[in-house]
């Protein structure tokens, strides 16, 4: 594969490093490194070959390009060779329009873009594919790298732990203990990483696998590593693909450690760059009020930013209150006019209810995204003929509890909706027939 790429620092300075040795930060100042790429080279392909080429990979079903990130790879990480991608056919996952919910939450230009189906799950999977590939053609190349480890509150240790399983590669996930659902828990278990729950929360095991990743013998997983986000940026190209190469006015996600929120933006400057598109979305980062660093630091104009000890929410996969791409989210919603919205759990599983009721199966997070997108409807932020791109991260039925818990009235200030009992009736023909006719005729 050609095209070349290669770190630079995320503060801007001069640092630059190859793709070749073992590095997460800039030797001068300390920041986090960016993939760089070579735009001169990829300009000498025109915007409407580059949308021809993707729109034919999106269709092929030769292996590779039934993945939505690597029939992408010019943009993402041209340096691996082909027979070093690990890739389980990543990507390329449906964009929902979901009117009915749409006009309850008064946006009925509303999409979901359904991340929750990729291959293990949840979006983790777009930048792990990038990162095991990048770390299985290391080591074919002499590398000693022993194991690949990161941090997880689940979603990226299930996605490590099957991209290393693919090619034999160790795995190690750390986890904040008793933060993780069996559901979640059983996927990283059974591909057979080694699975370490430490007493601490999300943000104390990311300090310590920085520890453990310092000497380069063990790779680091986290999303810190810039890999991960030149893979999940894909997703900005893939929905503006899947509209016809016409940009939402908004796009909506729930964030934890912001580096989703840099990967969309990053996806987002390319393609307008490269002149795909002519103007940008605007960007809301939504978060769980127990776990708002950005909130506080966004009322401040970012200029207060201040880690914080996140609180539990059943939003489990944000609870995070030091993120690590905070600069990096910083800058993206500076350059995407972007907003920063806080919701509470009872407003989180109030909308649940709601989008269960119009056929999405919800989870927490989606929850997190889809109670803020209400919210700024409301205050009139976004307006009513606006298209929205709301990014579910996950599928729905891992984290359990929300429903449950909004059914007994758990939440202050959720509205419950009426009870949808099941009904036990004899097997008798006449009955069940007579049963029925009357119960469509309520609901009219
Ligand atoms: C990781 C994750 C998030 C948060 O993404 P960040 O890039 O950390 O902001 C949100 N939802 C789900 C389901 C996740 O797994
Ligand atoms: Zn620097």
């Amino acid at each position: 594969m050609n095209g070349s790429c290669w770190y630079e620092c995320s503060r801007g300075c001069e640092y630059r490093a190859p793709f070749t040795g073992v590095t997460y930060r800039c030797r001068g100042c300390d920041g986090l490194l960016d993939v760089a790429h070579d735009l001169d080279s990829l300009k000498k392909r025109t915007a409407g070959d580059w949308k021809t080429l993707f729109a034919e990979r999106a269709a092929s079903s030769e292996w590779l390009y039934t993945s939505g990130v690597w029939g992408k790879y010019e943009w993402v990480y041209p340096p691996v060779e082909k027979e070093n991608i690990v890739s389980l056919g990543e990507g390329n996952t449906p964009l929902l329009p979901l009117a009915r919910l749409g006009e309850q939450l008064g946006v009925p230009d509303l999409w979901i873009k359904q991340c929750g189906t990729n291959p293990t799950g949840s979006f983790k999977d777009l930048g792990m594919t990038v990162l095991v590939s990048a770390a299985n053609q290391m080591i074919a190349t002499g590398q000693p790298i022993r194991a690949l480890a990161c941090t997880s509150i689940g979603d990226a240790a299930s996605s490590l732990a099957a991209y290393c399983a693919v090619v034999g590669i160790p795995a190690v996930v750390f986890l904040p203990r008793g933060r993780v659902s069996a559901a979640q828990l059983a996927q990283p278990v059974a591909h057979g990483a080694l699975v370490v729950a430490l007493d601490t929360d999300f943000d104390g095991c990311m300090k310590i696998v920085q520890h453990v990743t310092a000497d380069g013998s063990i790779y680091l997983a986290d999303s810190m590593n810039s890999l991960r986000i030149e893979g999940q940026k894909t997703v900005a190209i893939e929905l503006v693909q899947q509209l016809c190469w016409s940009v939402p006015d908004w796009i909506i996600l729930p964030s934890g450690n912001l580096g989703n929120v840099a990967a969309l933006g990053r996806g987002f400057l390319m393609m307008q760059e490269l002149g795909l598109i002519d103007r940008l979305p605007r960007i809301a980062c939504a978060l769980e009020e127990n776990a708002n660093p950005l909130d506080r630091s966004c009322r401040s104009g970012f200029s207060e930013y201040e880690p914080i000890t996140a609180q539990e929410t059943l939003a489990s996969a944000v609870q995070i209150g030091n993120p690590v791409s905070v600069e990096r989210a910083e800058k993206i919603l500076c350059a995407f006019d972007g907003v920063v919205e806080q919701v509470g759990e009872g407003e989180l599983a109030h909308v649940a209810a709601q989008a269960y009721g119009a056929g999405f199966r919800y989870y927490p997070q989606a929850g997190v995204a889809l109670a803020a997108l209400l919210k700024l409807r409301l205050r009139g932020e976004i307006g009513p003929s606006e298209r929205v791109v709301v990014i579910s991260t996950e599928q729905g039925g891992r984290r359990t509890g929300l429903t449950a818990g909004y059914h007994e009235q758990a939440f202050d200030g959720a509205q419950p909706p009426p009870a949808n009992k099941i009904v036990r009736l004899p097997a008798d023909t006449d009955v069940v027939a007579e049963w029925v006719v009357q119960a469509l005729d309520q609901l009219e």
